[in-house]
């Protein structure tokens, strides 16, 4: 996707702090922390959101969960973390590229959804 800023950075074409890269994927830190970790998993394939994936998407996606957690751990989330994907307007998205933010390394993340009293 050319205009996509997500596959520029995957392609190198748009600088980030680089985490971790491979042939399929791509990772880098959020410009934008909110946490003392926060960086994202991309696939380099553009995939616009969660809603759009495939079943040809399947090793991908697994391989992708299988990096997480070693990436957490590697960039010092050594008691958890979070994971998040924001999908769609109503998820929040904000970029039309698959991601998944990888959040942590400092104290317990508030509750995501506010529990009903
Ligand atoms: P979303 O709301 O789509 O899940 O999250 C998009 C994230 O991408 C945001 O946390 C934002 O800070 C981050 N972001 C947007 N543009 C750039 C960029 O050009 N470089 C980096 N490193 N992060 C970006
Ligand atoms: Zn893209």
């Amino acid at each position: 996707m050319d205009n996509c800023i997500f596959c520029k950075i995957a392609r190198g074409e748009v600088p980030s702090k680089k985490v971790y890269e491979d042939a399929d994927v791509f990772a880098f830190h959020d410009i934008h922390p909110a946490a003392p970790v926060h960086f994202m998993l991309v696939p380099k394939l553009h995939v616009g959101s969660l809603a759009d994936v495939e079943d040809k998407h399947r090793g991908l996606l697994g391989n992708m969960m299988l990096l997480i957690p070693r990436l957490a751990k590697e960039q010092g989330c050594t008691d958890g973390f979070r994971t998040v994907i924001n999908t769609g307007h109503v998820g929040g998205q904000e970029v039309y590229h698959l991601h998944v933010h990888i959040i942590g390394g400092g104290e317990r993340l508030p509750a995501m959804i506010p529990r009903p009293r």
